[in-house]
């Protein structure tokens, strides 16, 4: 297969220049719409027929999802759109306009993950003369780096459906096939104050937070004396307490105290269980100490990730990479697209270590193999899906 790098570069610095940030403070938020709209254009042109889905309650939020051929299997290509902000001194050149230096191509999203839309483009356009027998489909999200709210809005709605779903987070061609979920977490406790000098006169919930924190420090104890993965560097949950604010003057009973704290658990964990089981051991507290302590979530969540060694998938992406799949320790859409029944897995091109920062770039290096392993993919599940190669 010859890559056309000249026409993924193309491609590639348009989806740049379209600002597409997504951001929990509204001042950086943007919509995605313009990249989605891109996409679709170039994908209608490649025979798929495109829809844009608006993400409910999240204005200017938008999925894309874009099918060619039909079936009950097949494989769906998924991306998301939409890139972290940006430090605009910090960087060498202009975040939203592709450069070129060294052998590699700089843009806000080069690695994470635009440019991974054009290697599929490129797949698609190598494969262009052969049938499928079963339906290959583009999908690019919204809100990855925020909320997830794309993800999680296909997930309620059903779709879209395949027997496979490879994600192309930059994983530099290696296969990833699990990592942790992400819980971030607040406590509040109210208490009520009063004069020092009287313990009486109020209910101290800087006091209350104490035993709350005792006791987080000791469930995290008791998680790690339960699980343990060895294909993690951090082979145990954990729990980080993240910050505390409460109270105002030495001399006044603190009525308020709040604490934010993650949680990251591992495959055979779940967030909801581990929620219930932190919000048991907060009841004892309150009644010992007169106050009214709320868990809540910071965010909604993102449950630990896991495809088994065996599947399908995994050994198809072991073969085609001559790699075995293993951990990261970054969190992705896959469990959401797994919950849709399709056998996941993330692998693509550019390093997570390019990720988030100025002079994002992805290494030209890394684009031809990537469009080999993704027409090998298509090749085996959509085009020859009945060949086990
Ligand atoms: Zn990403």
């Amino acid at each position: 297969m010859t890559f056309d790098l000249k026409r993924y570069r193309d491609q590639l610095s348009q989806l740049v220049a379209q600002p597409s940030v997504s951001c929990a403070d509204p001042n950086w938020d943007m919509g995605n719409k313009p990249v989605l709209d891109l996409l679709a254009t170039w994908l209608e042109e490649r025979g798929f027929s495109a829809e844009i889905l608006p993400v409910p309650d999240k204005p200017n939020k938008f999925n894309l999802i874009a099918t060619k051929g039909s079936g009950s299997g097949g494989l769906v290509l998924s991306g998301h759109s939409d890139t972290v902000p940006y430090d605009d001194n910090r960087w060498q050149s202009d975040p939203f306009e592709l450069a070129e230096r060294d052998g590699k191509l700089y843009g806000l999203g080069a690695t994470d993950m635009k440019g991974f839309f054009p290697a599929v483009l490129a797949a698609i356009d190598a494969l262009s003369d052969r049938p499928l027998k079963e339906p290959l489909i583009v999908l690019a999200t919204a809100d990855e780096e925020s909320s997830m709210s794309g993800a999680r809005a296909l997930a309620d709605q059903g779709h879209p459906r395949g027997r496979y779903a490879v994600i192309g987070e930059p994983t530099e061609l290696r296969p990833v096939r699990m990592h942790k979920g992400i819980m971030m977490e607040s406590i509040r406790v109210r208490g009520s104050s009063g004069h020092s000098s009287n313990p009486a006169l109020g209910h101290n919930a800087l006091e209350a937070m104490h035993s709350v924190m005792s006791e987080l420090l000791t469930f995290r104890g008791e998680l790690q004396a339960r699980y343990r993965h060895p294909g993690f560097a951090v082979d145990l949950p954990t729990m980080n307490l993240g910050c505390i604010h409460g109270g105002d003057n030495p001399n006044r009973i603190c009525a308020e105290c709040e604490l934010h704290f993650d949680l990251r658990a591992l495959p055979g964990m779940d967030n909801d269980e581990l929620r219930r089981a932190i919000d048991l051991r907060l009841r004892p507290i309150a009644e010992r100490s007169g106050t009214d302590i709320v868990l809540s979530e910071l965010f909604a969540g993102v449950e630990p990730f896991e495809e088994p060694e065996t599947s399908e998938l995994v050994r198809t992406c072991e073969r085609l990479t001559g790699q075995s799949a293993e951990a990261v320790a970054f969190a992705t859409e896959a469990p959401f697209l797994q919950s849709l029944g399709m056998q996941t897995l993330v692998l693509g091109p550019g390093s997570i270590n390019q990720a988030h920062q100025p002079d994002e770039f992805i290494d030209i290096g890394q684009l031809a193999p990537s469009v080999d392993i993704l027409c090998g993919l298509i090749e085996q599940l959509c085009i020859n899906p009945d060949s086990k190669g």
